[in-house]
Order: C-alpha cells, then structure tokens, then sequence
C-alpha cells in the first residue's frame, strides 16, 4: 500500500475520510437522516432539518487550512514508522474514534 496510489488528489483524502466517518452512507449528526445534498465536496446538508455537516467536523483537520493531503501524508509516514500502514492504524491516528460534533 503506497500514499501515492491511495491518495492522489485532494478528493481521493476527502473519499477515504467520508468513507470512514459514514461507512454506511450520511448520517445526519442531528435528525439521524440519511438523506442529503452535497452542497461542496466537504460539505453535506441534511433534507430533513437542514443541518450542515462538513466531513471533517470534529476531527483535526476541522479548523486546518492546509489541504487534506498534506495530512494525510505526515500522518501516513508517522504511521508507517511506527507499525506499518494499515487502514485500521491510519483511522486511529486521524482521531475518528471520538468523533466530537460540537466544531
Ligand atoms: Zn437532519
């Protein structure tokens, strides 16, 4: 698994991120809906209550002006020195564990 064949672009960092934090597809952080629009690449409003939720809400990328990428690529190669690369390490260390939706 290399960095450069996972995560080529911008929106490659944005896929693995919504795929991991709705795994089963949007879910509306206040109604609970699945139904949604996408309003921008990040950011999704829910139909029914009309909440807006980008996919980096809660995480450390929220406030982060720099590009996903650049993350994710510091974070692939701490990752890497510490026990190899895998999906499961990766989501660890992007803080998805403890999701906050407070930001
Ligand atoms: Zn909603």
């Amino acid at each position: 698994m290399e960095f450069e064949d996972m995560f080529k672009t911008e929106q490659d960092c944005i896929d693995y991120l919504t795929s991991i934090r709705w795994p089963q597809g949007f879910e509306c952080p206040t109604c609970g809906s699945v139904r949604s629009w996408e309003k921008s690449k990040k950011r999704f409003e829910c139909i029914d209550c009309h909440t807006e939720t980008t996919v980096t809400a809660g995480t450390i990328f929220h406030k982060s002006t720099k590009p996903l990428r650049v993350w994710f690529q510091a974070i692939w190669w701490i990752v890497a020195q510490k026990n190899g690369v895998s999906a499961k390490g990766l989501m660890k260390v992007l803080g998805l564990g403890s999701i906050s939706l407070d930001g």
